[in-house]
């Protein structure tokens, strides 16, 4: 039995079925992200574990106990929002001691644990301040306190960091990620921001329409994708067309050279038209490294990003974008310049 067990979750808002048969088992103390595009139905999930949306059907329980019929006070949840949801008429220490008074707890303990907490996200120094008086990533820190000061049995993050710039962005979900395994808190964290959920998750539900479309480590969502889908919203990819040369062999055809993947084409035809999809990283264009496959191509496209250059290269009516290593002593390719790329025929995935 699992920690968390969500099982044959629906909702339906009228005839807009939003969440469809969403299924998922989370273990104690692991931190699981929902990732996924607008619309998708996370919030919805989340909402319904937290209790402020009732399920059409199934149901949800928390160390055995079936708890979709419990108010949301009555759970033992603990939840953050993209928006900072601070009483602006509060102290950051009063704000953390919120969830405290509710249940009624002597003042000797709330004091004890708002200081607990306020070490925690390390802003005891700005325990007298008002919201306003915070930065943003700052209110979201205390946020995070006020939702851990109950010692919840889950942690519900729904976008927490989406309204932060860039660089306290990444800082902040790498301060979540370590408070959430000091405390071993069970927690889901939802994100639409795929390099997000990559770096922080034991594992991540890649939602569409929703339903859960893929549970898996982050190297399984990335590296061995089980939908198009998914292979397309996780990371970037490179998708191609090619046609079965010879389907029993595994030869296909890209823009007029001839691949053997790693399979045969079992179920395909010669002259058939394939979806293929290859990562950026697994191509390379440093003529002393070549992998089984070496194609001919021209740069039509050159992004230097710093540490990365991302190079596009046109293999006729294919493009393939990859991504070569800044080195400092020597240019950048050019637009024009004909290349030899190559990769290994088993990163080449048949969609
Ligand atoms: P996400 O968090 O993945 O962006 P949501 O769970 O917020 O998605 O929304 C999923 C869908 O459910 C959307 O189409 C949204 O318009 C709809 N929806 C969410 N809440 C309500 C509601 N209270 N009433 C009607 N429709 C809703
Ligand atoms: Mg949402």
């Amino acid at each position: 039995m699992a920690f968390l067990e969500i099982s044959h979750l629906q909702k339906s808002f009228g005839t807009n079925r939003v969440v469809r048969d969403f299924n998922l088992d989370i273990e104690k103390g692991e931190f699981v992200s929902f990732l996924g595009p607008s619309g998708c139905g996370k919030t919805t999930v989340l909402r319904m574990v937290a209790g402020f949306e009732v399920p059409t059907s199934g149901s949800i329980r928390i160390d055995g106990q079936d708890i979709v019929n419990l108010k949301p006070n009555q759970r033992n949840i603990g939840m953050v929002f993209q928006a900072y949801a601070l009483f602006p008429n509060m102290t950051v220490a009063q704000n953390v001691a919120f969830g405290l008074r509710v249940s009624r707890k002597s003042k000797a303990e709330i004091d004890a644990t708002v200081t607990e907490m306020l070490d925690l996200i390390r802003l005891g120094h700005l325990r007298d301040r008002y919201p306003y008086q915070l930065s943003g990533g700052q209110q979201q820190r205390v946020a995070l306190a006020r939702a851990l000061a109950t010692k919840p049995q889950v942690l519900l993050l729904d976008e927490p960091l989406s309204a932060l710039d860039a660089k306290i962005r990444v800082s902040l979900r790498e301060e979540i990620r370590a408070i959430q395994q000091k405390l071993g808190i069970t927690t889901i964290f939802v994100t639409h921001d795929q390099e997000e959920a990559l770096s922080i998750s034991d594992r991540i539900v890649v939602m569409s329409e929703g339903h859960a479309e893929q549970i898996g480590t982050p190297f399984d969502i990335y590296n061995r994708p089980a939908s198009r889908f998914v292979a397309s919203f996780v990371g970037t990819l490179n998708l191609l067309e090619g046609k079965v040369d010879d389907a029993q062999k595994g030869v296909i055809d890209l823009d007029g050279n001839r691949i053997t993947l790693a399979q045969p084409l079992s179920g395909h035809k010669k002259g058939e038209t394939l979806a293929l999809a290859l990562r950026p990283e697994a191509v390379t264009i440093d003529p002393h490294k070549a992998h089984d496959t070496a194609i001919e191509g021209t740069i039509n496209d050159v992004h230097f990003l710093g540490s990365v250059i991302r190079t596009r290269v046109s293999l006729g009516k294919n493009n393939i974008s990859l991504d070569m290593f800044n080195n400092p002593g020597s240019p950048p390719p050019a637009r024009g310049e004909k290349v030899k790329i190559s990769f290994a025929a088993k990163d080449l995935l048949v969609l």
